[in-house]
């Protein structure tokens, strides 16, 4: 039955949507030089001890991409693989700074390249779009991608999002950049909690005033700051496998995402980076009801909050 459902994915980089498929595509197309030439040489790549190797991989895929009109290949690819799970709403977090600033791409190329490959599967999927201003980026960049946001309404961007390290670079940093994403009239999110402690967390409700929180599993370790996700009904984008796979959980059985949901913070279910982290949302879901941690009934229940809590208008 939950198969069958109409799902919503709400975070979800586009990056991490590639295939290890795709990448050697990548590698072949624009001509990388790398010592990496097959597909199982890509799929070792997608194999981590720590953060550190998940970074280095993510680095090297984003490095695959040399041109606006790969990011329609990659579009095209990840809404096929979200129909084919009965996801009918995704809002694709895309991170425009490492592209257009280091890499000199054309922001509102690479958004016509994701909006042509949408064209073949709008009947389908709605696809939304939150532009990440990327911590390590910097202040300025922030402020940069931020006008550029602004400025491309049209493809569907309706949030701003804020992934990276949250430990070298601290909410703080960012305060008026989710400031001024409220004036243009943005819904925002913040990747907080899932590196950092819990006051990373705190600050992305108190400083940035996010929306929704990215992860934010080390909320468990305070019970002021649960209470005030309750309180404000400020959901969590949990992403289960990913927390596994980068090693911040050891297990399915001690993944906080349990414990938040029976204090009563709202849980929406996602997959990060499919790829990365070799799953997507069905799969999300099949390990959480084999593994006795949801019931089919609140499993439905946390995917109806993926459309509750969405920044669809
Ligand atoms: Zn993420």
């Amino acid at each position: 039955m939950l198969n069958q459902l109409p799902k919503a994915e709400l975070h979800i980089h586009l990056e991490g949507c590639i295939s290890p498929k795709t990448v050697l595509r990548l590698i072949q197309r624009n001509k990388i030089e790398t010592e990496i030439q097959t597909l199982k040489q890509v799929r070792n790549l997608f194999h981590y001890n720590d953060f550190t190797d998940f970074l280095k991989a993510f680095v090297f895929v984003s490095n695959c991409i040399q041109s606006e009109s790969d990011f329609e290949i990659i579009t095209q690819e990840a809404l096929a693989n979200l129909i084919s799970q009965n996801i009918t709403y995704v809002e694709f977090i895309f991170s425009p700074p490492i592209f257009i600033f280091y890499k000199n791409l054309n922001y509102f190329k690479i958004l016509e390249n994701i909006w042509k490959a949408y064209g073949t599967f709008a009947n389908k999927i709605k696809m939304n779009l939150q532009i990440d201003l990327v911590r390590n980026c910097g202040e300025e960049m922030g402020f940069k991608t931020l006008e550029l946001a602004k400025k491309s309404k049209e493809f569907n961007v309706v949030g701003i999002n804020l992934g990276g390290d949250e430990l070298q670079f601290p909410a703080k940093m960012f305060e008026r950049h989710f400031l001024i994403a409220k004036d243009f009239g943005f819904k925002t999110s913040c990747h907080a909690g899932e590196w950092g402690n819990s006051q990373s967390i705190k600050d992305a409700v108190n400083l940035l005033k996010a929306d929704r929180i990215g992860h934010g599993i080390r909320s468990i370790e305070d019970e002021s700051l649960i209470e005030l996700l309750v309180r404000n009904e400020i959901p969590l984008e949990v992403c289960p496998t990913s927390n596994l796979e980068t090693k911040i959980v050891n297990s399915y059985q001690q993944h906080p995402i349990r414990e938040l949901y029976d204090k009563g913070v709202k849980i929406t279910l996602n997959s990060d980076d499919p790829s990365f982290f070799k799953t997507n949302l069905q799969n999300e879901i099949d390990v959480l009801f084999e593994n006795e941690i949801f019931s089919e009934k609140e499993l439905i229940e946390i995917l109806q909050n993926g459309f509750k809590y969405s920044f669809e208008k």
